[in-house]
């Protein structure tokens, strides 16, 4: 019997999770992801993994709760569980400090983290140049790991993996019923979409196994995120920048705006660079649309446009993502689906 032909475009965090997603959701189709690059060479391998998110603008509040709550329940039954260290998924302690106080001081996101609450006057004494900081425990999600580990249930579930790069969906329409569309920053050529743009990004990885704790500065502009292997210490933001050399003077400004939160950075050994692109957008998209593909409507399911956020919300929309190919099976004529 001929099942429903689905395929989805892109192997990074959100790829992985929307195929798995799929998968488990509807074993009688037949689920096929298809991407360009691989771990280690996605966007996602770059990122610092840390689960802090921040608000859309044009996204139902409700909508972006139940995006973390889900990528975050998700995440944290993996670190609680014996396939922790193959997962690279891990739970991380600290404070994320700022100069001012916000006008929120508890985002949306407090109640889903662990312990989440205002810092003392004695514990902010470390940081003169900040007034303000939560303490709280999230989760650290470091993708070299957990993107194998994704491809593994993936395949378990009967996923066919295919390394290739898309120019067109119309080169998918012939031999897929169903076309969901993970490709990053790679959307802007596939579909079109002139909001996505590159956002770079410069982290170094370190040795320096005596931190624990992860300090982030609510501006962004300066996180140190102890891990499984190292500490990401970061970071940069350029917008609009497509370089993917690691640049000497990011680097100078990094150690510089860290070795401030943490003067013992200055003993720590840099073991590994790193630069990616994130894929910005000024919302995600998940959605769906009938596209005229070679005479056809065909569906496509739509997830991407994380931007800095891309391993904090993957999971809740790779749920959504996955209830959308849901509605597009049932209103699929019943020929298409036997
Ligand atoms: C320095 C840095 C630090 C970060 N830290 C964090 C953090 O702490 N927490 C957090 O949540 N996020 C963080 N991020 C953001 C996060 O990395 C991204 O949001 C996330 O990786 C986006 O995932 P993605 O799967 O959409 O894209 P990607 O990982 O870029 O994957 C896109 C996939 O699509 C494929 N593709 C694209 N176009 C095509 C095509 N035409 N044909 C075939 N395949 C195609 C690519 O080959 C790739 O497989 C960080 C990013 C950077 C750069």
């Amino acid at each position: 019997m001929k099942s429903v032909k689905v395929v989805v475009v892109g192997a990074g965090v959100v790829g992985f999770s929307t195929a798995v997603c799929i998968v488990e959701a509807f074993p009688s189709c037949s689920v096929t992801l298809l991407a360009e690059k691989f771990s280690p060479d996605t966007t996602s391998d770059v990122a610092a993994g840390i689960l802090i998110p921040a608000e859309s603008p044009d996204i139902p509040l409700v909508r972006q709760r139940r995006w973390f709550k889900d990528s975050f329940d998700h995440l944290l039954a993996i670190a609680q569980s014996q396939d922790s260290p193959e997962a690279g998924v891990m739970l991380s302690s600290g404070c994320q400090i700022f100069r001012k106080t916000p006008d929120n001081l508890k985002p949306f996101w407090s109640e889903f983290v662990i312990g989440f609450r205002l810092m003392t006057d004695r514990e902010l004494k470390r940081f003169p140049d900040h007034t303000f900081g939560q303490a709280f425990t999230t989760i650290k999600c470091e993708c070299l790991n957990y993107l194998p580990w994704l491809q593994k249930r993936f395949q378990k579930a009967g996923g066919q993996v295919r390394q290739r790069k898309v120019n067109s969906l119309q080169e998918l329409s012939d031999s897929y019923d169903i076309i969901v569309n993970c490709s990053g920053l790679g959307s802007k050529d596939l579909v079109g979409d002139t909001q996505v743009y590159p956002v770079r990004g410069q982290v170094l990885k370190m040795e320096a196994p005596w931190l624990q704790h992860f300090i982030r500065d609510g501006n962004g502009g300066a996180y140190i995120y102890p891990g499984m292997h190292s500490v990401t210490v970061g970071g940069t933001r350029q917008q609009g920048d497509w370089r993917l050399q690691v640049d000497e003077e990011d680097k100078k400004g990094i150690l510089a705006r860290c070795g401030r939160l943490e003067p013992s950075l200055s003993k720590a050994k840099i073991l590994r660079e790193y630069v990616g692109l994130r894929p910005g957008r000024r919302n995600p998209r998940v959605e769906r649309e009938l596209v005229q593909l070679q005479g056809r409507r065909v569906p496509v399911v739509h997830n991407y446009g994380h931007g800095s956020w891309g391993v904090t919300l993957a999971w809740g929309t790779a749920l959504d993502a996955a209830r959308l190919v849901g509605q597009c099976l049932q209103e699929m004529p019943l020929q298409a689906k036997l």
